[in-house]
């Protein structure tokens, strides 16, 4: 998947084994701290092989996920203030309580470093809610002077900059910024990409079966409160929120879909600057990159054009007044989780309780711990790495990627639809991956981020500019390939194809997902397939069209190329009969990376274990035998509960199938699977038409 960090990174496709757990995001527990628990100084022990996960009332042959994960669905609701709950979530939640410890001493400490200072006072001035509510909406008050001050569409351009670089969502019209050249992985260019939305996706505002309208309906008495909140009477309010959903809608309708944005040809348009302005000659393009002082640049990606087309016409549709209320709404909702309890309350009632399900707002030291890992993240990650990531960890963890690298080599070798000269550069590319493992090599600088403890609004101001302007910074730069796009404590992984590198942050390698207390058979069924998903992005369908360099150049032979598109199509087909929530089916194109990834992932990972272990003699554990152990440590690494409200939403925007899906999709592609449990032909865990692309 994507993973944006501010909004002005980018990457062509940046794919990885689950959503990012939103650090500002929804999250609480039943059987991990309460609120007002004690901070600690370590991860409590959850085992990655769990029996008392399981259900074993159900028959592995029929419904293996029930079976592997029924125990833990059953004894583990979705907390009130959650959208979904899964292993991967309770980690997470724990990593909040260990974090909270590590920001409360830092906030504390007399003698502090610079690095403790700024985290400690971030986190501080996040927790002091009084001070928070006492300053309302003041914090942005000098973003909608600035907006007031707007006399023209030519004075616009300039303020739109300004505001873009306080804006980590893209949601200010569109989003300027850096990426890799698509053509030269080493270099650094100028990119321009579709944005302006409030809702989660494009595909909100073009529907029109009902529940769509209802969303729509409920998004413009959202906005309408937003403008009450910020001053404007109940008739003027309803009118702005008006033009916002027509504007937003004609933006939406303009703009790439997401499976459209998978295939990296798509979002491919390098052109010159004035090339650049010419799409959108109603926007002031010299004021605007004026004043967002970019370095100077000549060529510039431009992702979606017949988005910045729309904006032109939008430009010349829409009056000026009504792009000064479009301004306003979106500052106070890009703030709106920083500001006093009622913005954030607006904020929560609509985007987590009515359109993903949560019922009750987050407790607020978890949304400060949330903030400060994304508003500073190597910096509290610093703290944690010492205290859960030892030396002997990562190089266990790395020579577990290892063994799944020579699992991959040995697959393709072996292929016998692919011929020899595309196996002698897919193998190339395999070589050629970077492995990043536990955190980056070099710690990000923030020296120059100043954060004060009684202005948390001004903090995370600063933390974003900063992070917004180092990304601009990068223009005309070569590529730093230590960076990392996710903070140490994060519970993901990730693929860049254009970096061609796998990152294993140190939150992801740890129990129940890794385990050192655990035998092979289940770590490698969990983490080693974790490996192995990411590995295959390599070579998934957005993958596999970069080359070794991370190019986007073809290395396949055409007849190699249709092979591997009628495997992967197998694999479409297969997903998009599942269902995710009442009759609404999966996108089988959205989700095809992560499938192809999660189905080689797990083939890797079980080549590479029994490899691993082939001169030991494996004996059955708890009554099961070492490769059953194998494959319910797969399926336990996602289980999980998920509301109808979040599933429907995932449809739309989540490249990942739901968790069911994910572990029933790929054991039914694993003849050892059915080995491993007796299962026969015909039974739902046997499928009739096998997929299998790596
Ligand atoms: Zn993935």
């Amino acid at each position: 998947m994507k993973i944006r960090i501010a909004l002005i990174s980018f990457a062509f496709g940046c794919t990885c084994i689950l959503y990012t757990f939103p650090l500002a995001g929804q999250s609480a527990t039943t059987n991990s701290p309460q609120e007002g628990a004690a901070a600690t100084n370590g991860l409590p022990y959850r085992p990655s092989f769990d029996v008392t996960a399981m259900d074993k009332s159900a028959d592995p042959c029929v419904d293996f996920y029930q079976y592997a994960c029924g125990g833990w669905k059953k004894a583990n609701p979705i907390p009130p203030d959650r959208t979904s709950w899964s292993r991967y979530a309770q980690l997470y939640e724990d990593n909040l309580v260990l974090l909270r410890g590590i920001l409360e001493r830092a906030a504390a400490a007399k003698d502090r470093d610079a690095v403790d200072q700024k985290i400690g006072d971030f986190y501080a001035s996040c927790t002091n809610e009084a001070e928070v509510n006492r300053k309302g909406i003041s914090p942005i008050k000098p973003q909608l002077d600035a907006i007031a001050a707007v006399k023209s569409m030519r004075e616009l351009a300039p303020v739109v900059a300004r505001l873009q670089l306080e804006d980590v969502r893209g949601e200010l019209m569109f989003g300027p910024g850096s990426i890799q050249d698509p053509d030269n992985s080493e270099q650094q260019i100028a990119n321009l990409d579709q944005g302006g939305l409030g809702l989660p996706d494009r595909d909100y505002y073009t529907k029109d079966d009902a529940k769509s309208k209802e969303i729509q309906a409920r998004y413009q008495q959202y906005v309408e409160k937003m403008f009450t909140l910020l001053g404007d009477s109940a008739v003027v309010a309803k009118a702005n929120a008006e033009s916002i959903m027509r504007m937003e809608t004609a933006l939406a309708k303009a703009s790439q879909t997401r499976t459209e944005r998978r295939d990296p040809y798509k979002i491919k348009h390098k052109m010159t600057r004035a090339e650049a302005a010419a799409l959108a000659p109603n926007f002031d393009w010299d004021s605007f990159w004026k004043a967002l002082n970019p370095p100077a640049f000549q060529t510039i990606n431009v992702m979606s054009p017949d988005f910045f087309k729309q904006l032109n016409s939008s430009l010349s549709a829409e009056s000026l007044a009504n792009w000064k209320n479009y301004l306003r709404f979106h500052i106070a909702n890009i703030y709106a989780g920083y500001l006093s309890d009622d913005l954030a309350n607006a904020h929560f009632e609509f985007f987590q309780k009515y359109l993903r399900g949560a019922q009750e707002q987050q407790a607020r030291w978890k949304r400060c711990v949330g903030f400060v890992d994304r508003g500073l993240g190597e910096a509290l990650g610093q703290a944690y790495v010492r205290q859960v990531f030892s030396p002997e960890l990562k190089a266990s963890t790395l020579k577990m990627v290892e063994e799944i690298e020579k699992a991959m080599e040995l697959r393709i070798n072996e292929l016998d639809w692919m011929s020899p000269a595309t196996k002698q550069q897919a193998l190339v590319k395999l070589h050629a991956i970077r492995n990043k493992i536990g955190y980056p090599d070099r710690w990000r600088d923030y020296s120059s981020v100043v954060i004060a403890t009684g202005d948390f609004a001004a903090n995370v101001r600063n933390a974003i500019v900063f992070e917004s302007r180092r990304e601009l910074n990068k223009i005309g730069q070569p590529v730093d390939h230590g960076e990392w796009q996710i903070t140490p404590p994060t519970v993901d992984a990730y693929y860049d194809p254009q970096m061609n590198d796998i990152n294993f942050p140190a939150g992801v390698l740890q129990p129940p997902l890794y385990d050192a207390k655990m035998d092979d058979a289940p770590n490698y069924g969990d983490t080693g397939g974790t490996i192995g998903h990411e590995l295959t992005h390599a070579f998934d369908d957005e993958g596999s069209q970069f080359d070794a360099h991370g190019n986007l150049k073809n290395w396949w032979t055409p007849d190699d190329e249709k092979k591997f598109e009628a495997r992967t199509q197998c694999v479409d087909d297969q997903y998009s009969q599942y269902i995710a929530v009442d009759d609404i089916h999966l996108n089988g194109k959205l989700t095809l990376g992560e499938n192809v990834a999660d189905l080689g992932g797990e083939i890797l990972a079980y080549i590479a274990w029994k490899d691993a272990d082939k001169d030991q003699k494996l004996e059955p554990v708890d009554g099961f035998t070492p490769e059953q152990r194998f494959f319910i440590g797969f399926a336990q690494w996602d289980c999980a509960n998920e509301r109808p409200e979040q599933l429907r939403e995932w449809v739309v925007t989540n490249p990942h199938s739901p968790a069911k899906s994910r572990i029933n999709g790929v054991v039914v592609n694993m003849p050892d699977f059915a080995g491993a449990f007796s299962c026969k032909a015909g039974q739902p865990m046997v499928s009739s038409k096998v997929c299998k692309v790596w």
